[in-house]
């Protein structure tokens, strides 16, 4: 009834596009065997190292996140290696399934679905690895199927003191350009991302850094396949290198814009808006919580990503408020993936170019849901939300940042 007009895509990835993302990418073919798109290719190079916060090396891929999982893996684990995989929630474990599909061992310490990883536990279980058989740790930043936020500076802290030598690699997908991350800052070894989720690009572009610690890994291999081989991609001397065939031409551009964007605003900033919206939407959520089924996946706000939220209703009530907002409204949420019911689930996704007025729009739409459906809540949400972003915004309008210069008329 009221779903005619913008549709948004309120999913933890594919996330909303830019117009200037999709404007950029609105184009004819181009030549590909020199020119422009060479150009900006090497300049995407310093600025997604800046994203990652890394002095080291990236390897741009044709690929989505199941891709350079498996481009990462595909350069330092060899059949029969062991891996230990940190599990949050389903997208490391899916990491970890991936490295046994390849051939190698993998030992899982569950931390389950609504609880970061605990340091103290990795720690004491690396400790009694002492003949070293553990190469890699596969980890993620954020678990988007819980919405699980991990303290990745801890996890190397706790290698460190367990003095053991193993790889430690993060999945960033979920929310790089979204929730605070400093590869080198924080001893990560290896770090995977795609461009549809805070890079605000469509699917189908990945990206592997790494750093000497790694590419010594590498070195020692017995093979890598050709296209995951991420040496040739940093060393391109000739463009098509990059990408081993075809370049991703379209989405070179977008992704340039996307970059601009994000540069344009300050990673920081990013982070600080991604933080001040997800504070807005855990206050609307709270209010809900007070008075009825909805309760948080993750109850400690510490452990929360800042790009993708996980709620919970009562069984079949997620799927009925996703279908609800999605037809009435014109909202999508995300799906309770791999959770148990998974009906009861749903997610927010508030990553990339998200700002207050989205943010307001998807709560209200929500807020609106649960009544329609006469699902019990707490009253008073949306005021809660906009409180904290008043709060946060402050009074002074002189100073505002847009993305799009406001054409003035009349
Ligand atoms: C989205 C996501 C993936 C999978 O990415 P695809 O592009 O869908 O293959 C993996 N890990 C995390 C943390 C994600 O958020």
């Amino acid at each position: 009834m009221f779903a005619n007009g913008l549709q948004y895509l309120a999913i933890p990835g594919p996330s909303v596009m830019p117009e200037r993302v999709l404007r950029a990418m609105h184009r004819a073919a181009p030549n590909i065997y020199t020119g422009e798109l060479h150009e900006i290719t090497r300049s995407l190079i310093p600025d997604l190292k800046a994203v990652a916060k890394t002095d080291h090396n990236v390897a741009i891929y044709i690929a989505n996140g199941h891709g350079v999982w498996e481009a990462a893996l595909s350069n330092v684990v060899a059949p029969d290696d062991t891996v230990l995989v940190l599990a949050t929630g389903r997208f490391c474990e899916g990491w970890g399934g991936m490295a046994e599909g390849l051939g190698a061992k993998v030992e899982t310490i569950n931390f389950g679905n609504s609880n970061a990883v605990d340091p103290k536990q990795v720690e004491d279980y690396l400790a009694a690895d002492t003949e070293g058989r553990i190469k890699a740790i596969l980890t993620v930043l954020v678990d988007t199927s819980t919405g699980v936020l991990n303290d990745i500076k801890a996890v190397r802290a706790a290698m460190d003191r367990a003095g053991h030598g193993a790889l430690l690699m993060c999945d960033c997908i979920a929310s790089l350009g979204c929730d605070v991350y400093h590869m080198d800052d924080w001893g990560v070894d290896v770090t995977v991302a795609a461009s549809q989720k805070g890079l605000m690009t469509p699917p189908g572009v990945g990206f592997v850094w790494f750093n000497d610690k790694a590419d010594a890994v590498r070195e020692a291999m017995p093979r890598v396949s050709s296209y995951w081989d991420w040496r040739p991609r940093v060393a391109a001397d000739e463009y098509w290198k990059f990408f081993d065939g075809t370049a991703p031409t379209h989405h070179i551009y977008g992704l340039r814009e996307a970059l601009d964007m994000i540069g344009e605003e300050g990673l920081e900033a990013v982070w600080a808006r991604h933080a001040g919206l997800a504070k807005a939407i855990w206050a609307a959520v709270d209010v809900w919580a007070s008075d009825g089924p909805m309760a948080f996946n993750v109850a400690n706000p510490a452990e929360r990503s800042l790009a993708v939220t996980s709620l919970r209703l009562d069984e079949g009530q997620g799927d009925a408020l996703r279908a609800w907002c999605e037809e009435k409204m014109g909202v999508t949420l995300g799906i309770g993936l791999g959770r148990t019911p998974a009906s009861a689930y749903f997610r927010l996704g508030h990553m990339g170019h998200v700002n207050g007025h989205m943010v307001m729009g998807f709560l209200g739409t929500i807020d609106a849901g649960l009544k329609a459906l006469g699902i019990p809540h707490g009253h008073g949400a949306l005021e809660a939300a906009s409180a904290v972003l008043a709060d946060l915004a402050g009074a002074d309008a002189g100073g505002a940042q847009s993305n799009e210069p406001v054409q003035q008329c009349c």
